[in-house]
């Protein structure tokens, strides 16, 4: 579309993923002052259970290399070993890395062109999620400035994805569900306790999962401690079934 405002450089952050049995060690995130590049390295409980020491910050040139690295995984041990010395005895569960969209700008990249009926919306480096309610309604606004006609739906259908998180009971902790089907009593992945009503669920709804790595979005199975160790034949096998003829 001709236009050369900004660029993206990938600015890597690598994490770990520490065992549920380390949750009772802190009560709230502990975050350390920012600085004028990253907020630090910090520890956060999940919304699943487990706590979370992260993340690095790094200026890469392949948008690809979403790899942890032995110094990444090295800097967040010596951080985290500071702030919380005991998480330093706990089992890690798993490490990654995402990819910030960071640009040369200090700020989000958001601009309007009226006249090619486009609005560029990039360079959301790490505020993606606390910002995403506010981005929306300002893109709405210059939607609306540019002339486009925005009409409430006379009947909104929200979506709603299944609680695969802490904070309100999970199927296998709900008898009323369990008596309707037995399945969601019947636990499959014993590490995140994902029940086998919940992966035919994942299996049968709207955007049926297809392949593991889907089921493991949808459901969680595959993502505890065990890493799908126990798991892993009884989901392929209900993806098999699961393929139409
Ligand atoms: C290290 C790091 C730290 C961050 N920290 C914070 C923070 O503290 N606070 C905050 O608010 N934000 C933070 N962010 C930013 C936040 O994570 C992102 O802005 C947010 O996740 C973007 O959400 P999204 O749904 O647009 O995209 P994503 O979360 O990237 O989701 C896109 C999804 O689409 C899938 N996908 C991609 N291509 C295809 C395809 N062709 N077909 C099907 N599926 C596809 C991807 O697999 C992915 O699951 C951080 C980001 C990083 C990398």
């Amino acid at each position: 579309l001709g236009h050369h405002e900004f660029t993206i450089t990938p600015r890597r952050g690598e994490l770990i993923v520490y065992d549920k049995f380390s949750r009772s060690l802190i009560n709230h995130i502990i975050l350390p002052v920012p600085n004028k590049i990253t907020k630090g390295v910090l520890i956060s409980p999940t919304v699943y259970g487990n706590l979370l020491l992260g993340p690095t910050a790094e200026d890469l040139t392949d948008k690809t290399n979403t790899a942890t690295s032995e110094a990444g995984l090295q800097l967040l041990l010596e951080k985290g070993r500071e702030i919380l010395p005991d998480l330093m005895q706990e089992e890690i569960t798993a490490t990654y890395a995402g990819l910030r969209a960071a640009t040369e700008h200090k700020d989000y990249q958001i601009r309007s062109h009226p006249e090619q009926g486009y609005v560029c919306v990039g360079g959301i480096r790490s505020t993606g999620v606390s910002g995403a309610m506010g981005i929306a309604v300002y893109v709405a606004e210059l939607l609306a400035e540019a002339g486009l006609a925005l009409n409430a739906k006379p009947i909104f259908q929200p979506v709603y994805m299944p609680n695969i998180g802490e904070a309100t009971p999970r199927p296998y902790q709900r008898p009323d569900l369990i008596a309707q089907n037995p399945d969601y009593g019947r636990i499959v992945c014993h590490c995140e306790k994902v029940t086998r009503g919940e992966i035919e669920d994942a299996l049968h709804s709207v955007i049926p999962a297809q392949t593991l790595d889907g089921l493991r979005r949808r459901t969680r199975a595959l993502q505890g401690r065990c890493q799908g160790f126990n798991c892993q034949a009884e989901l392929v096998a209900a993806l098999d079934e699961a393929k139409p003829d």
